[in-house]
């Protein structure tokens, strides 16, 4: 556990890239803001939920004393994009559903989280301002793989991998040992979880070494079968619960799990905000 108020910083060597996995605390949602470290530059991905860890996620990155080329969003979800705030001098990308969706969802989340955490959040949306139109990307030499994936965790979604040093970089396709939010309902109200499996299946047999996920800690492709089995197991449960008692079953079902306020998240927008 973290009991500091303090990013945990996880530096895993590649033989192109050094990663730093940036973890927030609980009160940050333990999201992940990843950094990969080129020989002469850095990528950023996603940006943290909460004032404090975004000041310093930025103040580490410049710590690391190269230039950052750019910033990815992989989603819409504040706790990826509420920390933009710290980032605006930089290019940051989206996927343009992306960029719609944070347009669509902002007031909501900034609705949610002002009132859970008052000035430690944004009051500010920051949208990407640099488009992803391209599937791949060569940044200081190293390729990135972009994937756009539709109808998962979120609507939209980028996981990006690179594909010379075996590592996906999953973000929300993938969470460890914390709970899924699982509240995302397509426009149509289809649930999140046949999308987010058929999406998990796609890159489960693709060989990486490393995978990151958007929650918990850095992981190995074994994370592919475990959140599979996750989300059967989720959705089953909460086919047979109700509001009053989904939270609760949850939670025992997944006794060493994290992070119950993600249960409580999911109920929220499952049950109140149908
Ligand atoms: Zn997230």
């Amino acid at each position: 556990m973290n009991p500091e108020k303090k990013l945990v910083i996880n530096i895993i060597e590649r033989e192109h890239v050094r990663i730093h996995c940036c973890a927030t605390p609980d009160d940050g949602e333990r999201v992940n803001a990843q950094i990969i470290e080129t020989a002469n530059k850095l990528v950023i991905v996603d940006a943290t939920l909460m004032r404090p860890y975004a000041k310093e996620l930025r103040e580490y990155a410049d710590s690391l004393r190269k230039p950052i080329d750019r910033v990815f969003v992989t989603h819409a979800h504040p706790d990826h994009w509420f920390g933009l705030e710290y980032f605006q001098d930089l290019d940051v990308f989206a996927f343009p559903e992306t960029i719609e969706e944070i347009k669509n969802f902002a007031q909501i989340a900034l609705d949610f989280h002002k009132t859970q955490h008052g000035d430690l959040v944004t009051d500010t949306v920051y949208l990407p301002d640099k488009k992803i139109v391209d599937n791949e990307v060569v940044i200081d030499g190293v390729l990135f793989r972009l994937f756009k994936i539709v109808a998962a965790e979120d609507l939209f979604m980028l996981a990006l991998d690179l594909p010379e040093d075996k590592t996906f970089i999953a973000q929300d396709l993938l969470y460890n040992k914390v709970h899924l939010f699982v509240g995302q309902r397509s426009l149509d109200g289809t649930l999140c979880f046949d999308g987010w499996i058929t999406a998990l299946k796609k890159f489960q047999n693709e060989n990486y070494e490393v995978v990151l996920p958007g929650h918990g800690v850095p992981a190995d492709a074994a994370l592919f079968q475990e959140n599979i089995s996750n989300l059967e197991k989720v959705k089953s449960i909460l086919l047979a619960s109700t509001g009053e008692n989904f939270v609760q079953n949850i939670v025992e079902a997944f006794p060493d799990y994290g992070l119950r306020s993600m249960v409580e998240m999911s109920a929220f927008f499952l049950f109140q905000m149908k």
